[in-house]
């Protein structure tokens, strides 16, 4: 009898590195929860063995619900990739206090709100992996993106934090720090900030697909 592969979870499922890494896992024969907030855009991918809930990762409920509903269809989760994350260029000075909070809830208390609606079940079965997504930016610091870069930082030393703390239960935290990556995350560029992206784009020639980071 062929058994059924084990539950891959992944925030930001509905675009860029998390819908290409969702396809990918689901040729695999992996069955998926898919977590983002454009419901419609995850259910048109169609894949099969798919839950696909509509989860804010900023509300740990709605990340705890969704994954219980996935473990009663298809039982523990074996793998969480946390990816969902968003930038706003721009200085310091001249970001708004929403918008800061928005990339400080976002891309680290939504990778925290991750790990914890998984975490401690990993560590009861002593199986799990999590794969936290940061950037290059939480390896060096570039111009106009502190709050951004501060995030994945974070993120980063979050990771290799936990990672000491669960490794002796047989739980894996991995961290993937892509390079610029062609994806929608750039669609929100303030008007500032265009001529630094146009120039950065021909600078760095072609950037990786999305498919290259899953
Ligand atoms: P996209 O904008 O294509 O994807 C971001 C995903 O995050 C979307 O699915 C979006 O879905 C989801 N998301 C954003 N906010 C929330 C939220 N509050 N709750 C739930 N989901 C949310 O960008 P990328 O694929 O590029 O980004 C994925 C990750 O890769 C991010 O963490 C990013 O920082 C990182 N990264 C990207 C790089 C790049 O060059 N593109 C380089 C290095 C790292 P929805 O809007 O439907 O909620």
């Amino acid at each position: 009898m062929k058994t059924q592969k084990p539950l891959i979870a992944i925030t930001g499922a509905s675009s860029g590195i998390g819908a290409a890494t969702a396809k990918k896992f689901s040729k695999e024969g992996y069955p998926l929860l898919l977590m983002a907030r454009r419901l419609e855009k995850m259910q048109s991918f169609n894949l099969p063995k798919t839950l696909c809930k509509q989860v804010d990762v900023r509300n740990l409920d709605q990340i705890r619900n969704a994954i219980q509903e996935a473990e009663e269809k298809f039982g523990p989760v074996n793998c969480l990739v946390n990816n969902a994350g968003i930038i706003f260029w721009g200085n310091f000075i001249d970001q708004t206090h929403d918008a800061k909070k928005q990339v400080v809830e976002t891309n680290l208390m939504g990778v925290i709100n991750g790990m914890e609606a998984v975490l401690k079940g990993m560590v009861q079965r002593e199986k799990g992996t999590i794969i936290n997504v940061s950037s290059v930016a939480g390896r060096r610091t570039s111009g106009g993106n502190a709050i951004y870069g501060g995030t994945k930082f974070a993120v980063h030393a979050l990771t290799e934090i936990v990672r000491q703390e669960v490794s002796g239960k047989n739980v894996r935290l991995i961290v993937i720090a892509p390079g610029l990556t062609e994806t929608e995350i750039f669609s929100n560029i303030p008007e500032a900030f265009k001529q630094r992206y146009h120039e950065l784009k021909e600078e760095t020639g072609t950037w990786l697909p999305a498919s290259s980071i899953a």
